[in-house]
């Protein structure tokens, strides 16, 4: 957004050098990101003043701005973009761009690229033991149908941008306290693309772009982690003027599962025994996440004690060889019983030497004694 530099340092249209000067400097001081570290709002007060600062201490630039409400830099009819007038702002671009790496300056060199897309997608535990597709729907921008992507009217095509002569990019000489330097910048008259169109498309408003919905089919690899991001790439929306496609984002999302807890390739349930069973041992059936499996509880299982049942989990990324499911044990205790139970337990305990249970409230020795049994 342009701002208007007298209201950003707080000066009257006919403020004096030396009240414009005093006006930046107090709100430098503020401002500077040293006395404000790790604020993004002062930080990016801070160019505001230092851009509206370098405009109205210039007086050419003060000049061209009070006639025009542009900077000198500014190619005519595009307001848009105020802070191309080289002022700071240019400057803390230019170190962006510096410290940004070669891969975005070579992107902007032809056209506008369009934009990655994300889409989620569920998939349960069984669908990870093998590799499994999935339909997917989406919305994203495409070469409009009426126009193919050139954004002019039919009949019309659109012409080279006078502005940046068709290349998308502004170059400009900026003298800086490390000396003279070369910056690039996207054009501002055709954001980039090279051409100016004369008659906007009817359907695409000239952006050369339309909203379609895309069917895609995606191939979920076996094993894959919650969250996982799968790219396809150059299924975002369509660039323009010779910019490349985004990229689409499938996260995988993996419900959490009631039967079973994931550890990486592992999964864990439990399995209730009865007390009779945990004694004695018997054959039996666990839910494995391929059906039923049996298995044998070893005679005197104790509760918390696991069964590893190998090659039951799950399988590694794009992999087929699977984890193990671990079984952990509970013993369930009856939590009534009838009085010839209670016997047969009271006997158990005489059998085996061991303190004979008395029982409390209603279902005490006593109370059993007497048959006051609730049922
Ligand atoms: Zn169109
Ligand atoms: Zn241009």
């Amino acid at each position: 957004m342009p701002q208007d530099p007298y209201s950003v340092l707080g000066v009257p249209r006919d403020a004096t050098a030396d009240q414009i000067k005093s006006a930046y400097r107090k709100l430098a001081r503020q401002y500077h990101p040293d006395v404000n570290p790790g604020n993004p709002e002062a930080e990016e007060k801070f160019k505001e003043v230092s851009t509206a600062y370098a405009v109205l201490s210039d007086p050419d630039k003060r000049a061209r701005f009070d006639q025009f409400g542009l900077t000198e830099d500014q190619p005519s009819g595009n307001p848009g973009d105020y802070f191309g007038g080289g002022g700071f702002a240019d400057i803390f671009g230019m170190m962006e761009e510096m410290f940004a790496g070669g891969g975005r300056t070579s992107r902007r060199s032809s056209g506008r690229d369009g934009e990655d897309h994300r889409v989620e997608v569920t998939v349960n535990l069984e669908e990870l033991l093998t590799p499994s597709e999935k339909g997917l729907t989406y919305k994203r921008m495409a070469g409009c149908s009426t126009c193919h992507g050139s954004g002019a009217a039919p009949g019309t095509s659109p012409t080279s941008c006078g502005a940046c002569g068709g290349t998308g990019v502004v170059t400009r000489m900026q003298q800086t306290i490390l000396g003279s330097i070369r910056t690039t910048s996207t054009c501002g008259v055709c954001q980039g693309t090279g051409k100016t169109i004369a008659e906007p498309c009817p359907t695409c408003k000239g952006r050369g772009l339309e909203v379609v919905t895309e069917k895609l089919s995606v191939t979920i690899p076996s094993g894959v982690e919650d969250g996982t991001a799968l790219r396809v790439p150059g299924k975002g929306s369509d660039g323009v003027g010779g910019g490349r496609p985004g990229d689409l984002y499938v996260v995988v999302h993996v419900p959490e599962d009631p039967r079973f807890e994931r550890h990486g390739r592992d999964l864990v349930t439990t399995y209730k025994a009865t007390f009779a069973q945990a004694v004695i041992g018997d054959t039996v059936q666990i839910q494995g996440l391929s059906g039923p499996i049996d298995t044998s509880l070893e005679p005197g299982t104790q509760p918390g004690s696991h069964i590893r049942l190998r090659g039951e989990g799950l399988p590694r990324v794009n992999g087929t060889s699977r984890g193990d499911l671990i079984v952990i044990c509970e013993i369930s205790v009856p939590t009534k019983v009838t009085e010839a139970e209670a016997q047969l337990l009271r006997q158990f305990a005489e059998m085996r030497g061991e303190p004979m249970p008395q029982g409390v409230g209603s279902q005490g020795f006593l109370g059993g004694l007497f048959g006051k049994k609730k049922k």
